[in-house]
């Protein structure tokens, strides 16, 4: 029988952020949906720049850390109660972005990945996670726009750790106007009413 993964909907578990290496991560596009949802739960949101780009004394943010301490506050019932527009990070869930390398992973914590580790580290992930697989190229095929961009431009990359501060930053979407194009092209999400 084909191994294919089933989300154990365990918000409880996999929507619950301990620390900075776990918390997603979202695109500047996607932070400007948060926000406007944030109006929904009456809660603040807060974002801290992630991945950039420096050129001169230029940053450049790509992504954002979304700071959740504990469970997110979208998560309604043990469900995700902005499923429609949640962010890419949530979509290709449980496969991760090695930010550092540009690697595929998977996450630990998901239960259904403990449950089936060893297949997983046999199977074609494509077969496996079929839709969060799709969603993960989406991603890949953004920042590798985005990268191919900055070589060009001789942009230095760099990750922000969790007490290091960046001060003066423009937005990747300042520079790629069309970037946020190409994403409706790929019909990522849909757009949010302006509250
Ligand atoms: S946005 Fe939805 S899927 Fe993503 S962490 Fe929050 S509740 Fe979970």
């Amino acid at each position: 029988m084909v191994t294919r993964f089933k989300c154990l909907m365990r918000g409880e578990i996999c929507c619950f952020f301990r620390d900075y290496e776990e918390m997603p991560v979202v695109f500047p596009w996607e932070k400007r949906k948060l926000e406007k949802l944030s109006s929904l739960i009456n809660k603040d949101l807060m974002f801290k720049p992630y991945i950039i780009y420096s050129v001169g004394n230029k940053n450049i943010v790509v992504l954002y850390k979304w700071m959740i301490n504990g469970l997110c506050p979208f998560l309604k019932n043990n469900k995700c109660s902005i499923h429609e527009y949640k962010p890419l990070a949530c979509q290709m869930y449980p496969l991760l972005v090695g930010w550092d390398d540009n690697t595929l992973r998977v996450s630990l914590e998901c239960p259904w990945i403990k449950d089936n580790i060893d297949k997983v580290k046999r199977l074609d992930p494509a077969k496996v996670f079929e839709k969060e697989y799709s969603v993960a190229v989406k991603v890949f095929l953004i920042l590798k726009i985005i990268e191919e961009y900055a070589r060009r431009n001789n942009w230095v990359k760099r990750v922000i750790g969790k007490e290091e501060e960046v001060n003066n930053y423009i937005e990747i979407t300042d520079v790629l106007e069309n970037i946020v194009d190409l994403m409706e092209k790929f019909e990522m999400q849909g757009e949010v009413d302006d509250q």
